[in-house]
């Protein structure tokens, strides 16, 4: 349920709604950012009555919400959320390109792409410190080590930077450095960890799980929200298909019905998506024509070295060419992307 305040509506009216909700065993939620106030209501709601409310004077409106996640609707609040982390947005009208290697490996690794993607005018920096890989034997990642290196980055560079937090135990120290904690496929549903990454305030990228619905994956999102914190990205990943001639199939419907749905920005990761280095390309172009809020790609200095997902990992010099065909297309879209193409 959603309540509508009036514009004029002091603390003290917006106190008296909250406190009528509460005494109900249900939970308000003030919306950020929308035009109008809101006050979300989550929890047992069919036991609330639309009247006790409307004859409220400063409650202009009341709406139920038929949609089984509720604060991450459309119906819950109809603007987009921009996700502001000063300078770079997600959401808004600028398209969000986050880049770098899967993993990070060293210090010089880490180092040299991220000053290349930096001269190109990327804003937000991926890579990996805790992997979580399909196999026991294969590279876990630089851990506690990698983190270091990426706060190094991000004071000497000023980029912003986005990590995966693969469990509840290291979260608090991912959310130390990261300014987006990514919860990646496989953590789609650890309900314990949404729950937490919820009551923290860094930015969360949430990834659809492989053999996730669109709606899995805003039911995952309601988890982060409902714990107070509103600043989520959606990221459609790819999800298992019959087919095994791609990595994974990239589910571009989950774009416009995403954002039909929900509020929140969603972005593509057509690397995993596709899985081959030389068709990254053209399905980002595809994610972008199809109203994505960004990308994120994976880039490697050399890809043949990479110890993790080289196959799908573009060169710093196939990356600038996919940045260029996006900065030609964006414009048709209506968005614009932050791009220094005379770079060499
Ligand atoms: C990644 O981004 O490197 C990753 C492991 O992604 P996903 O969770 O989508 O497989
Ligand atoms: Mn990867």
């Amino acid at each position: 349920m959603l309540i509508i305040m009036k514009l004029n509506s002091s603390k003290a009216d917006i106190e008296k709604v909250r406190d009528r909700i509460s005494s109900k065993k249900c939970v308000p939620h003030e919306i950020p950012g929308a035009n109008k106030l809101g006050i979300g209501i989550t929890g047992p709601t069919t036991l609330l009555n639309e009247q006790e409310f409307l004859c409220l004077e400063s409650v202009e409106e009341v709406i139920r919400v038929t949609k089984p996640y509720k604060l991450v609707s459309r119906e819950m609040k109809q603007e987009n959320t921009i996700i502001n982390l000063d300078q770079a947005c997600i959401g808004g009208e600028e398209l969000a390109i986050i880049a770098g290697p899967c993993s990070i490996e060293s210090k010089q690794q880490l180092f040299d792409i991220a000053g290349e993607l930096k001269e190109m005018g990327i804003k937000f920096l991926r890579a990996g410190a805790f992997k979580p890989r399909s196999s026991p034997y294969s590279f876990q990642g630089l851990k506690e080590k990698g983190l270091l290196y990426l706060s190094e980055i991000k004071r000497e560079l000023g980029l912003k930077i986005v990590t995966e937090a693969k469990d509840t135990k290291t979260l608090p120290l991912i959310a130390e450095i990261a300014d987006i904690i990514q919860i990646g496929a496989r953590n789609m549903q650890n309900f314990s960890l949404l729950e937490e990454a919820g009551q923290l305030s860094n930015a969360i990228l949430l990834k659809r799980g492989m053999a996730a619905t669109i709606e899995d994956l805003l039911m995952s999102a309601e988890y982060i929200l409902s714990q107070g914190n509103f600043n989520v990205i959606l990221c459609e990943r790819g999800i298992r298909t019959f087919e095994t001639m791609t990595r994974n199939t990239l589910d571009l419907n989950a774009v416009p019905m995403i954002k039909k749905n929900s509020h929140l920005p969603i972005i593509v990761d057509p690397s995993h998506a596709i899985g081959i280095w030389d068709k990254v390309t053209p399905m980002a172009m595809a994610a972008i024509a199809c109203g994505s809020d960004g990308l994120m790609v994976e880039v490697h200095n050399h890809p043949d070295q990479a110890l993790s997902d080289g196959s799908q990992s573009l060169t710093p010099k196939n990356f600038r060419k996919l940045l260029d065909k996006i900065g030609q297309l964006a414009p048709i879209v209506d968005r614009k992307i932050n791009y220094y193409a005379n770079v060499s």
